[in-house]
């Protein structure tokens, strides 16, 4: 089998693989290099993941590269601009002409008597085996696996009649209007998804193990907006990036030297955001330190405000009523067990879903597990035990 030579082989072609090809480019101008692509197409993670209300989760200012300013007025962007500003660097300075796409690599092996990588990849279909060699091999190939998200096994789940859906394989038919849905996790994505969906899901429950520390942001950074309109945009872009940069460095290293005091900080905002009746303590208060594990951003606060509208609704349909239900400040578990979880015999034959270890059930019409980055996930709680904020 014969191979071709690159100084430099670059795996993927999503922010860091273009992001690769276009500083070495600028740097070593001498050096040729291409980059081998699995899937058909530019931008990775933006490409593959279509849920609703995609979106970065850190601002785009610091997640852009330094050599392109980010010029949308939003700084929490939408997966499908960050995609085309990806796309946009790769077609502008040529970059995409260097993909060799279909190109899945399987292995790579160092020789130090000649100083080489050898990498093999499989092409096309076919699966027809290419092989490369190359001085330097510079994996931008991500952190997850793309063919399947981590898939926790949930015993009774073959009875569920709704959909399990994973947000990394969001269906294109799939309609939630006017339907229950649970989502399983409290991270970025969950975060994400919950307020999309809450906009025309019937009812929508966040499930969470344990909580997250949750902030809010403005979507779009008004000073950045202002400094961007009066100045160049490098010089705008390069301002705005480094007061981040040093923003994120500093609210960091408070996080680490003074916890308590960030907690307060956080807890504060998010009491000032669902009122001093909301059950905080359970729903918004990890047993962790902040930055113990990651933060989760909210932009405009939208993950509250959906949860205070809910509460709005609810309480305005339990007046109409006239019934008295609880006090809505606790997760739907808590206010209305009665209606969510019923005796196995009830609900032979409609949407069911077992807890495996309560073995009580729930009607759901759609479970969206959420568990990229959580691949500890169970769920085995009794259902009264369930915390998490929701929605009904
Ligand atoms: C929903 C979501 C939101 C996120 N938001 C943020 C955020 O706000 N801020 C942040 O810092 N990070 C965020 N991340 C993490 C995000 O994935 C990275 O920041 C960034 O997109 C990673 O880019 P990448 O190019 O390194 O990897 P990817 O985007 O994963 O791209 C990897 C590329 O490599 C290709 N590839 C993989 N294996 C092979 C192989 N064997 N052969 C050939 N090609 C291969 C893939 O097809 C893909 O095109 C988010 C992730 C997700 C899923």
């Amino acid at each position: 089998m014969t191979s071709e030579h690159v100084d430099v082989l670059i795996v993927g072609a999503g922010l860091s693989g273009i992001g690769a090809g276009y500083h070495l480019q600028q740097k070593c101008p001498g050096k040729s290099y291409a980059i081998l692509e699995g899937r058909d197409c530019i931008g990775g993670t933006w490409d593959l993941f279509r849920y609703p209300g995609i979106r970065s989760d850190s601002d785009m200012f610091t997640l852009g590269y330094s050599f392109k300013p980010w010029t949308e007025p939003k700084a929490i962007a939408d997966g499908p601009r960050i995609l085309n500003y990806v796309r946009e660097t790769a077609a502008d300075n040529g970059i995409d002409k260097k993909i060799r796409f279909h190109h899945r690599v399987k292995r790579a092996s160092w020789s130090t008597q000649d100083a080489r990588w050898t990498v093999e990849a499989e092409r096309g279909g076919a699966a027809e085996i290419v092989r490369f060699t190359c001085s330097f091999l510079f994996m931008c190939s991500g952190y997850y696996k793309y063919e399947e998200g981590y898939t926790p096994q949930f015993s009774g789940s073959e009875d569920f009649a709704g959909r399990i859906v994973h947000p990394q394989k969001w269906p294109e038919d799939i309609d939630y209007a006017g339907k229950r849905v649970v989502v399983i996790g409290s991270g970025a994505t969950a975060v994400t998804l919950v307020p999309e969906l809450a906009r025309t899901a019937g009812h929508v429950t966040m499930l969470q193990r344990s909580p997250t520390y949750v902030v809010s942001r403005p979507a779009q950074d008004p000073v950045a907006n202002k400094l961007r309109a009066r100045l160049p945009a490098k010089l705008a872009y390069h301002l705005i990036r480094w007061r981040n940069v040093l923003w994120g460095m500093f609210f960091f290293q408070l996080s680490r030297r003074r916890p308590a005091r960030v907690k307060q900080l956080i807890l504060g905002g998010v009491r000032m955001a669902l009122g001093p009746d909301y059950d905080i303590a359970t729903h918004f208060t990890p047993r962790y330190n902040p930055w113990d594990q990651r933060l989760c951003l909210v932009p405009d606060g939208d993950l509250f405000t959906a949860i205070r509208q809910r509460a709005r609704s609810r309480h305005h349909r339990h007046r109409h009523r006239s019934q008295s239900a609880g006090d809505g400040r606790h997760g739907s578990q808590c206010r209305r067990p009665r209606n969510r979880f019923r005796a196995d015999a009830e609900l032979q034959g409609h949407d069911v879903f077992r807890y495996p270890q309560s073995g009580g059930l729930v009607r759901l019409h759609q479970c969206v597990v959420d568990a990229e980055m959580r691949p500890d996930l169970r769920i085995c709680l009794p259902p009264d035990q369930l915390h998490g904020p929701a929605w009904l």
